[in-house]
């Protein structure tokens, strides 16, 4: 049994069993049963199904955004866009089923044409930091383009999850075609990665598991899409609006308390406004209200637990905090959003990702320095380029490499749009219309016309 508390009271909110080896396999086998009939659905059909459930997440909006606050400490605002998220997903990939084309190449002696064929069982393990949007990334395609999908909660957050289960159900979809595993990453995830009826692994978590994933996937050359860590750059040139870049910042890493693989927890200041940038960030910080995530006015939760807090708590040891914003006192595993100025560019807090609301503030001297400062980390996620200089803004998109960039804002996540990580940041993009390719495969199939041919 895992027992799930609420971050922001510590009391128990829910006990879910947790799935043994077999009944992961069961699962498996169930999946693999379904998985004929449902790529025979026909596609406008599949389509329908998807529609009916992707209705069903928005009549269940304000329930699973209640969840979300409960079991993550989420705040409201955020878990509505999150339950919306999985809304809207769902809907941009129902029209897939009836799109999903192959394609017809010229050739001597015959007919080419290809198919996009589903790949039968999908497996998707989710983290705990964004427990229904990452959820939705993964099936809602995986079941657009006809496999059958297991769907691996995060240990500390299965609520949602298992809700999103009981909607599909509700909303049509046969029995086997998506099931809900709450359960152990050492136990379920990993009879995902080595059980041979499972045809594709989508895990987005550490970069640590997913080395180990991609590594034990590695034996049945199983397919792979991986999103890991992040450590990203918010890069603020001189002549960049610093009042609207330093009233943003605390947005661009704080929010979700900064446990987000896009927290930008490096910013990087031109040398030359770096005192004046300073200045505007502290009001910033100190205005972030921190608070009971049920509150509409509350703009950052507590973490996600009392270890993960002390893990956090650890990156300040040797190291000096600038500033810092308030947060509860009481029960709650509350830590106040923080500023550090570090003292060397090795310090711990600026080379590994520390998923808590922590943000470094470093200068540079120009262009260049700014783009090998942000590319100095083994990560490369996503980044925001503050400048009001359009050229600049492109040469230095250009520059950095990760895989989502936004100029002049902090936005990484956007449906329509491909999204994921360059270098040890991941492999393989989610979202945007090409994330069908992921749950496809491409048939070749070559017909002979020619005279004489039976
Ligand atoms: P984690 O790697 O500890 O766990 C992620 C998931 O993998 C959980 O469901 C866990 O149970 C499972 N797991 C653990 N060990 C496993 C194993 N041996 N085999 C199979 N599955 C296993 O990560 P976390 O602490 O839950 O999440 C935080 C991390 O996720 C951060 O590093 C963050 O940057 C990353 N993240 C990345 C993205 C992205 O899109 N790039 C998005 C969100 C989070």
């Amino acid at each position: 049994m895992t027992t799930v508390i609420n971050p922001a009271t510590e009391a128990v909110v829910e006990t879910v069993p947790e799935t043994s080896a077999a009944e992961a396999d069961a699962a498996i086998v169930r999946a693999e049963r379904a998985f004929p009939a449902w790529r025979e659905v026909a596609p406008a059909d599949r389509a329908r199904l998807l529609r009916r459930f992707a209705d069903a997440v928005d009549a269940d909006l304000a329930h699973l955004a209640e969840l979300e606050v409960a079991n993550s400490g989420h705040t409201i605002g955020n878990a509505r866009w999150e339950a919306g998220n999985v809304r809207d997903v769902l809907h941009y990939y129902s029209a897939a089923p009836e799109r999903l084309f192959g394609r017809q190449i010229p050739v001597p002696g015959g007919l080419n044409i290809t198919f996009a064929e589903p790949l039968g069982v999908v497996a998707v393990i989710v983290p705990w930091n964004f427990p229904m949007p990452i959820a939705g990334w993964g099936f809602a395609p995986a079941l657009a383009a006809g496999n059958t999908v297991v769907l691996k909660p995060a240990e500390l957050t299965p609520l949602t999850a298992l809700r999103l289960a009981e909607l599909a159900l509700a909303a049509g979809l046969p029995e086997g075609v998506f099931q809900v595993l709450p359960g152990r990453g050492s136990v379920v995830g990993q009879r995902f990665v080595d059980h041979p009826a499972v045809r594709k692994v989508v895990f987005t978590g550490s970069t640590e598991v997913g080395r180990m994933i991609m590594a034990g996937c590695a034996a049945q050359v199983k397919r792979v899409t991986l999103e890991l860590g992040g450590k990203n750059a918010n890069v603020i040139f001189a002549d960049a609006d610093l009042e609207r870049a330093a009233a943003t910042a605390p947005y661009g890493v704080f929010d979700n308390a900064g446990q987000d693989c896009c927290a930008r927890s490096r910013i990087l200041v031109q040398r030359t406004v770096l005192d004046r940038f300073l200045a505007l960030l502290e009001p910033a910080v100190h205005g972030v209200r921190v608070g009971d995530p049920a509150s509409e006015a509350t703009e950052m939760g507590p973490l996600i637990s009392a270890s993960h807090r002390a893990r956090v708590a650890s990156y300040l040891d040797d190291t000096e905090i600038a500033f810092r914003g308030t947060a509860p006192d009481g029960p709650g595993f509350w830590f106040p959003p923080t500023v550090v100025l570090p003292r060397t560019p090795t310090d711990r807090v600026v080379t590994e990702e520390v998923f808590g609301p922590v943000v470094t503030v470093q200068p540079f001297d120009d262009e260049d320095d700014a783009v090998r400062l942000a590319n100095d980390t083994p990560y490369g996620l996503s980044g925001s380029i503050w400048t009001n200089d359009v050229g600049r803004a492109l040469r230095v998109s250009r520059g950095i490499e990760a895989g989502n960039l936004s100029v002049n804002s902090h936005s990484s996540v956007r449906y329509w749009t491909p999204f994921g990580g360059m270098k040890q940041s991941g492999l393989g993009r989610e979202l945007g219309p090409d994330a069908l390719n992921a749950f496809t495969e491409t048939k070749n199939v070559f017909i002979d016309t020619s005279r004489g041919s039976h």
